[in-house]
């Protein structure tokens, strides 16, 4: 009876990591690692994600195709901590979300784009990812 009962256990917490660590949606192929930090963030990835959807769907169906892990945890100083890393192609970094959740959606879409233009062996330019992200913004501040 033990055995079966450190099983069950193990698979609810399992599935408790699986709800809160991971995004899938599998209408768009979205399979999405979220890597927590213990930071002070007051925004829900999944949320950030969902806004997304419902605002951008070009740019969320990006996000579904580009990225596999989203890293809560800064790893250079870019823009509101977010950050991507050529040698890491289908991870983004999103640092500080602690500002309104538009600005966050907007960061995420700052940091797809620079893994486009990586996937696409583009030159990171900052320009095209930050129209990117600003008109992501003016969509949403539309509702
Ligand atoms: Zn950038």
């Amino acid at each position: 009876m033990k055995k079966v009962k450190l099983l069950i256990l193990a698979f609810l917490l399992l599935l408790f990591l699986l709800s809160k660590f991971f995004y899938y949606d599998p209408n768009f192929g979205c399979n999405i690692f979220i890597v927590p930090s213990f930071l002070p963030s007051n925004n829900n990835t999944k949320n950030i994600l969902k806004m997304i959807k419902k605002g951008a769907p070009d740019d969320y169906l990006r996000i579904c195709q580009y990225v596999s892990v989203i890293n809560k945890n800064p790893s250079c100083g870019g823009l509101d901590g977010g950050c991507f890393q050529p040698t890491k192609p289908r991870t983004i970094y999103i640092g500080n979300d602690q500002g309104n959740i538009a600005m966050s959606g907007a960061l995420v879409i700052h940091e797809v784009c620079h893994a486009i233009q990586a996937s696409e062996k583009r030159p990171m330019t900052e320009r095209e990812c930050y129209s990117a992200g600003n008109s992501y913004l003016n969509i949403v501040t539309k509702y």
